[in-house]
């Protein structure tokens, strides 16, 4: 066997072509027999169309089983799989491709299966080293132009085997799968477990509250990000009996409110468990399967992964170094540079700090850091204090131009309440620095695809409350 990660994960593939691959929601189903058929066969199409190992193909789709199919037959003819967030506009979509030159564009994954319908297939994998290249995941920018982080099979392989351990996946589990698959959450980390077990999916095309109802009597896992578990918990119908069936929920890509976690084990009777990770290393850290898993802690290192707090204080960068770290940002030898320390870790942009018991705690994104009067404030401290106040229901704390201080502290508040005792309140829990000048209540916080608030998008709405 080479390391192309096609070959690991079919060799964990049912012995029984007739098991369920994916169960869909029309009662429709793929066996894991033919899932190795169309993707030996679109293997052999992407050949016979001059795709060469290293080649990128390029997909921009809807979710479908189609598109998981083009996925596997780009890894097994060798090339590099790289998705697009089907949200992109014609002018995002053009920079991506003209940065990354692939040799297949495909905006139609079922079309595209029916094209390959005759073509010869390839009868095994096209062999790949470790240090191989086998994804290219575009970070979403928020500042700057989006950087193509460079997966290899070595990389993924790594993370899908460590984490498949992890959760105690096992032939006996069924996934419940809601998640995009543009992204590492739904793509990686969701089907490499799903893979590895030999284990059917329930396949939803995206999330929608009424259906992961229906689906979690016949899951045992899910995975999602903190918007699933609020939304279910939204609805009523959403019960202990409703999660009774259930293994785990598993929950990352934004930071997990305390209050969700909280009402998720009242509501359920299970826990949450909360992990971290990033496009550029899949999976980092994890709250433990066996053991205690807590509110607002993002759990241990996975195995193999080293992890430390750059810049000496207790609270700082978390940096990185392991298996599943990335090797660099496509054509930008610039840019890798300069977020790798000398030694070779891994500098993330988060900030977190790790207790004596080794668990990792972040506390936001370094630039978000906000910088009040020549004071740091991080928005996560008032965050968590905002969040407990009666009518709050979620907070995001941003630093806003002011001509004094070069940022004042404020606060964008999802609920309602008397913004002047707010404040005071938080006068008697922290330095003045810290607490927010102005509160602004709104119905919801602007978020991207995976859930997590753009606070990008709040600075600019804002930006000139004190400017006037
Ligand atoms: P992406 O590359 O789009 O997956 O975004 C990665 C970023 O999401 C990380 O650098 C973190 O800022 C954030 N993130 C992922 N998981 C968590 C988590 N469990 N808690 C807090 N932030 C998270």
């Amino acid at each position: 066997m080479s390391d192309n990660l096609y070959e690991l994960l079919s060799s964990r593939f049912p012995d029984d072509p007739e098991s369920p691959c994916f169960k869909l929601m029309d009662g429709g189903t793929v066996t894991y027999g033919q899932l190795t058929d169309r993707v030996g066969t679109l293997a052999g199409f992407l050949v016979a169309q001059g795709v060469l190992p290293g080649d990128r193909v390029a997909l921009q789709v809807e979710k479908s089983p189609e598109a998981v199919m083009i996925y596997l037959a780009t890894l097994m003819a060798g090339a590099v799989f790289l998705p697009l967030n089907s949200a992109y506009t014609a002018s995002e979509v053009d920079y991506f491709l003209k940065d990354a030159e692939p040799r297949i564009f495909i905006q139609d994954a079922p079309g595209f299966v029916r094209d390959a319908g005759r073509a010869p297939p390839l009868a095994q994998a096209v062999p790949r080293n470790a240090a191989d290249l086998a994804s290219i995941i575009y970070t979403s920018g928020t500042t700057g132009r989006s950087k193509g982080a460079m997966l290899t099979h070595g990389n993924l392989a790594s993370n899908a085997l460590a984490l498949h351990q992890a959760w105690g996946f096992s032939a006996r589990d069924v996934l419940l799968h809601a998640l995009p698959i543009f992204h590492v959450h739904g793509l990686f980390v969701a089907l490499h477990c799903a893979f590895l077990s030999g284990a059917p999916m329930i396949w939803l095309p995206k999330f929608d509250d009424a259906q992961v109802l229906s689906g979690l009597a016949g899951a045992t896992v899910m995975m999602g990000v903190p918007t699933f578990y609020t939304r279910l918990l939204a609805n009523p119908a959403f019960t202990r009996d409703r999660a009774a069936h259930m293994r785990l929920f598993v929950c990352g890509s934004a930071p997990l409110l305390p209050s969700t976690f909280a009402e998720f084990q009242t509501r359920t009777g299970h826990t949450i468990l909360e992990r971290y990770g990033m496009s550029e290393a899949v999976i980092i850290t994890t709250n433990p399967l066996e053991g205690e898993r807590l509110a607002g802690s993002v759990g241990y290192p996975l195995p193999g992964v080293d992890l430390r707090i750059g810049g000496g204080a207790e609270t700082g960068v978390i940096e990185i170094k392991g298996p599943s770290v990335f090797s660099a940002y496509w054509r930008m030898p610039e840019k890798t540079a300069e977020e790798f320390t000398a030694d070779g870790y891994f500098i993330t942009g988060d900030v977190g700090r790790r207790d004596p018991d080794g668990r990792v705690w972040i506390s936001g994104r370094a630039k978000d850091l906000i910088i009040s009067g020549g004071f740091n404030v991080y928005p996560k401290e008032i965050e968590l204090i905002l969040d407990e106040m009666d009518g709050v229901t979620e907070s995001a704390v941003i630093g806003l131009p002011h001509p004094d201080f070069g940022e004042a502290v404020c606060a964008v508040v999802i609920g309602t309440g008397d913004e002047a005792a707010m404040i005071a309140a938080c006068r008697t829990r922290l330095a003045a620095f810290k607490a927010p000048k102005r509160i602004y209540f709104v119905e919801d916080l602007p978020r991207n695809a995976m859930g997590k608030v753009q606070k990008n998008l709040l600075r600019q709405r804002y930006a000139d409350a004190f400017l006037r």
